[in-house]
């Protein structure tokens, strides 16, 4: 097969969408080659080119052979099964019949787009160690491809450039700059003026962020942006950080990182020259901690504007003031052209974890509107005078007493990237009504340690009585919310099982694709909202399914596997999900008649826990130790949510090498790092024995329902 890849080569064939702008127009943009050059997608819909299709990551595709009318005939073409059954969160990049995508660990995959067939494979072979320092899962979100180069973030924090023919290394470069952090990359690189762009994540356990950009061929740096002050003593890296400067308040805040890392949203304006990237919380979430409780801490929870050439800022727009809830600006940024009080506006649209659904001019970054698209008792409303949100201290301000506040850290919506289509003028947001209870307590040390999530903040107590977790997780629902982002309401919406459910596809065949938690991948007219194809995916589909054509046909690809946030955090209500595991790429086409496997569904024996021989003091302190130090990968109180071990069904071998494994890494080369450092004998003791209780809970709990 031969293969090609210029497709998104400056001023090759398939150069410019926005077209030969008058030198000097727009914010005094430079005058040069790349200044009208815009991404070639739209001359090429049988391409999927780059990570949001276009640059400005519409996710919409003028595509229209499957189409309302006959989508109902969709069938499985081809499935490709992932070497890791871990969450999956790519978008595939498709160029002339080749698709590019990730699985978990960051493995990189090239696949003939029209059967599945493996062209070639690239581990970039993530020491267990590292895997264990990111908070989410080890999750990526796709690679770029640029001039016959795939660019691929691995969780490590290393940026790797491959042959597109063949997956050959070609480059390789640290991002990390203190591996005394948990740094990690979960986000798709984007390619902007012939730089690789990529930020990345770990503000929960205590970094600085920033945005570094590669020179694409060679891997060399060409420039750095950072999101939040470093060191006061030190000289001020740019203009934007002696400004963010003086939001920053007590001595030390610079201790703990600052957080503000850039994990996954940006877009690019080529006509404006103009890069736009989304920041995520502070280090610590306790604003108390972090900055002496006072000022908005820039370049938190922002959108920002940057030149791509040189990374130098031009404006920004702080969603989320002094954030303290973990409501990142790191959602999926949109740009379109929307027509606002009778006129076309160039606009910006972004529905944060926050709850409001943001429109702003993306030349100047002036808020034009911003509603509720979720519940969300934070803040009353945002002050369009002030372009600030009025915050609700009472219902929100957990620094003087606990509080339950929606929407929860995982966000009304989070990374599960969105769409906008032109011809109905809406956006389908994957959207999650859910409250969490906030208190504040001191933080356990001044300094980050790798692998340990410290907030300063409480994780939400979650009861360990099965009928209260059913209550919980009723009450957190997933919705597809088609929302018109000029008259700032809901157009239509789907209810689904649970939150988190997959990222959407808008087409001009008027529909919209999306996978859902619950295993399935389903169709709706994009003007109705009208349910017209589902298909079972075995797994919980997460990621945005793209389409695309391959000698005239087109396919629509979901990249479907289960994990992430909400089944590693909080486990126990993600099993309302009834799903398992299990990655692959499904692909489909009219008329074709493919089968999946049966999902599995492989009995998992009963627990055989030893005595248990705690009291109830230690097994107390025991369950306190390990929702700090376990659970967040484990599941909250020992109840994981399929993806990572349950700890409760622990063999007698394991049982035996408990202080080997927790302590001092006997598995750490399957991700499980030593906790030495942090816990002594004593504590992972305590543990050990909270889990042989929880193992006999578990026995009682499943002998009591055979009686029923
Ligand atoms: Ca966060």
């Amino acid at each position: 097969m031969k293969l090609k890849f210029n497709a998104l080569r400056p001023g090759g064939r398939l150069a410019v969408m926005c077209l030969m702008l008058p030198a000097g127009m727009a914010l005094g943009a430079p005058a040069d080659v790349d200044a009208r050059r815009v991404i070639a997608a739209d001359r090429e819909p049988g391409n999927w080119m780059s990570h949001g299709r276009t640059y400005g990551e519409q996710r919409f595709s003028p595509l229209k052979k499957v189409s309302d009318a006959n989508v109902g005939q969709l069938g499985l073409a081809w499935s490709y099964k992932l070497d890791v059954d871990r969450g999956v969160e790519a978008t595939p990049i498709v160029v002339d019949g080749v698709m590019y995508t990730t699985g978990a660990r960051s493995i990189v995959y090239a696949l003939d787009a029209a059967t599945g067939r493996l062209l070639w494979k690239h581990d970039p072979k993530v020491h267990g160690i590292r895997l264990s320092e990111g908070c989410c899962d080890v999750v990526n979100r796709g690679v770029a491809v640029w001039k016959g180069k795939v660019y691929l973030g691995a969780y490590d924090g290393r940026l790797i450039a491959l042959d597109a023919r063949n997956g050959r290394k070609l480059w390789e470069t640290d991002t990390v700059l203190d591996h005394g952090r948990s740094y990690t990359i979960t986000g798709a690189p984007r390619v902007v003026k012939g730089r690789v762009l990529i930020g990345n994540g770990g503000a929960e356990y205590g970094v600085r962020g920033y945005l570094s950009a590669y020179d694409a061929d060679s891997g060399k740096l060409s420039w750095r942006f950072y999101t939040v002050p470093g060191d006061p003593a030190k000289p001020a890296e740019s203009k934007a950080m002696e400004m963010a400067r003086a939001t920053w308040f007590g001595t030390e805040y610079w201790k703990q990182g600052g957080g503000g890392t850039v994990w996954d949203a940006m877009a690019y304006d080529p006509e404006l020259d103009l890069l736009y990237i989304g920041t995520g919380n502070a280090s610590w979430w306790n604003r108390k901690a972090r900055s002496d409780g006072q000022g908005d801490n820039l370049f938190v929870s922002s959108i920002v504007a940057l030149r791509p050439a040189t990374g130098e800022y031009v404006w920004h727009y702080q969603v989320t003031p002094g954030d303290m809830w973990d409501y990142t600006a790191t959602q999926h940024i949109i740009l379109a052209d929307l027509p606002i009080d009778g006129k076309t506006r160039k606009v910006l649209m972004q529905a944060p974890k926050n709850g409001f659904f943001y429109v702003l001019d993306r030349q100047t970054g002036e808020l034009l509107s911003a509603e509720k698209y979720a519940p969300a008792t934070w803040a009353t409303h945002v002050d369009m005078k002030t372009g600030r949100p009025v915050v609700d201290e009472k219902a929100a301000n957990y620094l003087e007493g606990p509080k339950v506040v929606s929407p929860a850290f995982i966000g009304a919506h989070n990374w599960h990237p969105m769409s906008f289509n032109p011809q109905t003028g809406l956006v389908y947001i994957p959207v999650q009504e859910t409250a969490a209870m906030l208190s504040a307590t001191t933080p356990a040390t001044r300094s980050p340690h790798k692998s340990v999530v410290n907030l300063g903040v409480d994780v939400p107590d979650l009861p360990e009585d099965p009928a209260i977790v059913k209550q919980i997780s009723d009450s957190f629902k997933g919705k597809l919310v088609a929302w018109d982002p000029v008259r700032q309401k809901a157009a239509w919406s789907q209810d689904y099982r649970t939150i988190y459910n997959g990222g959407t596809l808008s087409t001009a065949g008027n529909l919209v694709f999306q996978g859902t938690a619950d295993g399935r991948v389903v169709a709706y007219a994009a003007d109705s909202g009208r349910k017209l194809w589902e298909s079972p995916a075995n797994t919980g589909v997460m990621a945005g399914p793209v389409t695309y054509e391959v000698k005239g046909e087109q396919y629509v690809s979901f990249m479907a596997g289960w994990g992430g946030t909400f089944p590693l955090i909080l486990g126990p209500l993600s099993l309302a999900a009834k799903v398992k595991p299990e990655s692959r790429v499904l692909t489909y086409k009219l008329g074709a008649t493919g089968q999946l496997p049966p999902p599995r569904n492989e009995a998992q024996p009963l627990p055989v826990p030893p005595a248990l021989t705690a009291g109830p003091e230690d097994l107390k302190a025991g369950r306190e130790l390990f929702n700090a130090y376990c659970g967040g990968c484990h599941g909250l109180n020992a109840v994981s949510g399929g993806v990572i071990p349950d700890l409760r069904y622990l063999d007698a071998t394991r049982h035996g090498q408990f202080e080997s494994i927790v302590l001092h890494g006997l598995r750490a080369a399957k991700g499980m790092p030593p906790f030495a450092s942090v816990l002594s004998p004593e504590n992972a003791t305590r543990i050990h024995q909270y889990l042989i209780k929880r193992a006999h809970d578990l026995n009682t709990e499943i002998g009591a329902s055979a009686k029923r």
